[in-house]
């Protein structure tokens, strides 16, 4: 069977670049283990809102809808003149709409792409045992026992047999779990372990579990061994009181608060910052946010969510169903960007991300599509805010930033 160069090269960087276009097709487990070698992410695990609706995911479904009652909803049914904010916010939708709807008809037209979704989304069945229930550490984080909780790193150890009269204590190593810097400095997976779960930290990677509180501990002593990559993905209120059930969330002037700039290398930074769709947002963003954080030259990504069969997840105007997300990306520091050194320092307006979605706000991994506009000298240095997962070479912080490494998310190659 014949396949193109570039679906060859998707199979093996999972990102397909639609034809002289700004949109990109990319499958977020491709991209996931790139940062492991032993281990892989399981498509079955990533991709399971695809096919089975848990508590969860019917949280989601709901996660933009606002918390009002059906009386209230139903009075607003009434037709009146939109606001000058819901004018606005209709005018950037409909720019979006024809921009992704193009994008869409491009990724539909793309031969041999559809027909591989389906198998893109389940390799393999789900193995976990499902005995062990998933750790909380959002509130094993805020126990007043959380100072006393450890975690046992393995090392693997170098050479089969040897050093084994030393027993299963070689290269073990308990370190304390919370408010604590805690890295794997091999370039190998290193296998943790915490109250009977399994947790794979990537090759040179690292992360610190600890509320916002706590989060200037993590800004470097001089300016020039700050981050040039800082990914964001806030706990962003959204009005529905249901999502509390899968994280809390914080109101937007917290994130005023957040030591961005700081963080930032003295060489600049490209900031990366994932928005829901609500107007009232992009404007304290726009207006507060990104002043306050020093970001500037910002440009505006979207990413398309579609489902296996290529179709998009929800219809475009349905209001509090988008199929879509913002991504703004920004720079720090630009006046000291040297522009020899990343030569794409202003991104062109509006591209377009489309992939499968995972679980519950979980993003598609970002690295590899901003590898070209990161500022600074190499090998750069990233840093995920909030995250919930690990990734090979970067700091994360976030209060659980070791969530997606359970190893029932993964499968060993
Ligand atoms: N980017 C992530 C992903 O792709 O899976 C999702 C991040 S989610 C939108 C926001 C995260 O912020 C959640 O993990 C939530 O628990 C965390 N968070 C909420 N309040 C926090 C706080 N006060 N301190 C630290 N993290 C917090």
């Amino acid at each position: 069977e014949s396949i193109s160069e570039e679906f060859k090269s998707f199979l093996d960087s999972g990102i397909y670049r639609l034809d002289g276009s700004k949109v990109v097709f990319v499958d977020p487990v491709r991209l996931l283990n790139d940062s492991y070698s032993r281990f892989g992410v399981s498509p079955s695990a990533y991709y399971s809102r695809s096919f089975q609706s848990t508590d969860r995911e019917r949280v989601e479904e709901e996660d933009n809808a606002p918390s009002i009652s059906k009386k209230k909803r139903k009075r607003k049914k009434r037709p009146r003149d939109l606001n000058e904010r819901e004018k606005s916010a209709e005018k950037r939708h409909q720019e979006a709409k024809s921009l992704l709807l193009k994008a869409h008809r491009a990724f539909l037209e793309v031969a041999g792409l559809q027909a591989f979704l389906s198998k893109l989304v389940k390799c393999e069945e789900f193995t976990h045992d499902g005995e062990t229930e998933e750790k909380n550490f959002i509130e094993l984080g805020s126990h007043w026992q959380a100072p006393l909780y450890e975690i046992a790193l393995c090392f693997p150890k170098s050479h089969e047999g040897e050093d084994s009269w030393l027993g299963n204590h070689v290269g073990r190593t308990v370190v304390p779990l919370f408010n604590n810097l805690i890295s794997n400095e091999t370039n190998d997976e290193v296998e943790a372990e915490f109250n009977n779960s399994q947790y794979i930290l990537p090759g040179r990677s690292c992360f610190y579990m600890s509320d916002l509180r706590q989060i200037r501990n993590l800004i470097p002593a001089k300016s020039d061994q700050g981050f040039n990559l800082i990914v964001i993905d806030p706990p962003w209120e959204n009005g529905s009181v249901r999502q509390k059930a899968v994280f809390p969330t914080l109101p937007n002037r917290y994130f005023l608060y957040l030591p961005v700039k700081e963080l930032a290398h003295a060489e600049g930074a490209l900031v990366a910052l994932w928005m829901t769709n609500r107007e009232k947002l992009r404007m304290f963003v726009e207006k507060d946010l990104f002043p306050a954080w020093g970001v500037s030259n910002v440009t505006i990504c979207y990413w398309l969510k579609v489902k296996p069969d290529g179709s998009l997840i929800g219809e475009l105007d349905l209001f509090h169903h988008r199929p879509y997300e913002y991504l703004l990306l920004g720079y720090i520091n630009m006046e000291n960007i040297n522009s020899e050194c990343t030569p794409a320092v202003n991104l062109e307006d509006a591209h377009v991300i489309i992939s499968i979605p995972g679980v519950h706000s979980r993003k598609p991994p970002l690295g590899k599509l901003l590898w070209d506009h990161i500022p600074g000298t190499k090998p750069v240095k990233c840093i995920e805010l909030f995250a919930r997962e690990l990734v090979a070479g970067w700091s994360c912080w976030g209060n659980e930033p070791l969530h997606f490494q359970d190893s029932r998310y993964f499968m060993e190659r």
